[in-house]
């Protein structure tokens, strides 16, 4: 894997202490489309169980779908797309788990803290080695 610059202690920042919101409108008109609708059962299919509690050998139902890298923030439609539909973005989690990401980052364990890297920083590769650098933001890219 080429050596990209990767904010290593993503996940361990602090929180933002906000409620969770809806989807913003701009995500919301994604989220009710044909190929996301596809894409989460193709994904929802392959991982029925959410996929940090089996770090714990923990057996947790994969209540939702976190998309690792942020795919409204792209700068274009196209790497939007892609980052939506991208089933190596996509990650299969509890409730639970998904708002400790996204409200409780505190309650990660160091291993699901590495996982979530690791998964990050593999798709951030990815894209820049087809020359498509993607873009996120340490505070809202959770
Ligand atoms: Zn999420």
């Amino acid at each position: 894997m080429p050596n990209v610059p990767f904010p290593r202690d993503f996940y361990k920042k602090p929180r933002c202490v906000s409620f969770p919101s809806a989807p913003s409108d701009r995500a919301a008109k994604y989220y009710n489309t044909t190929s996301w609708q596809k894409t989460r059962r193709a994904v929802a299919q392959e991982h029925p169980l959410c996929e940090l509690s089996l770090l714990q050998n923990r057996v947790a139902n994969a209540d939702e779908l976190h998309h690792l890298i942020k795919f409204n923030e792209q700068p274009n439609e196209e790497m939007r797309l892609r980052l939506l539909l991208d089933p190596d973005n996509i990650i299969a989690l509890s409730q639970e788990k998904h708002l400790n990401i996204h409200y409780r980052r505190h309650l990660l364990t160091e291993d699901e803290v590495n996982l979530l890297n690791e998964r990050k920083q593999k798709v951030y590769a990815k894209y820049v080695a087809e020359g498509c650098p993607i873009v996120w933001t340490e505070d809202a890219n959770t």
